[in-house]
């Protein structure tokens, strides 16, 4: 994908800040007039069309990381409400779904709920 000034810049601040961000946290952190929200909004819907932003949701909120080789899935905890990264372990469940649907899997997002151990 050949990326525009404005995608560039977005890209680019995902790399660099290397964690979940929203559109409203894009906005907040570029400088003020750069773009509009709804520039944002859609330029990460193309990414994450493209494959190369994941995409979670929070308080129905979407964050969008970078698809790197590090692909991580959060355990949230409902006391503290920490995010806890943890590494993804579903390849199988993915080839799973593919044998037993048929249906090709390009990606997902997925999130665990609970109590961290601090707060047990
Ligand atoms: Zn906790
Ligand atoms: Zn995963």
């Amino acid at each position: 994908m050949k990326f525009t000034t404005k995608q560039k810049i977005i890209f680019d601040t995902l790399d660099k800040f290397n964690k979940p961000l929203s559109a409203e946290n894009l906005f907040e952190m570029l400088d003020e007039g750069t773009m509009n929200l709804s520039t944002i909004y859609r330029t990460l819907e193309k990414f994450y069309q493209e494959g190369l932003v994941s995409r979670n949701y929070l308080d129905n909120t979407a964050y969008y990381y970078l698809t790197k080789d590090e692909h991580h899935h959060y355990m949230i905890c409902e006391i503290c409400k920490k995010k806890y990264e943890m590494d993804c372990h579903i390849d199988e469940i993915i080839l799973k779904i593919q044998e037993e649907y048929g249906f090709k899997v390009s990606h997902h997002d997925l999130n665990f709920y609970g109590v961290c151990k601090n707060c047990q």
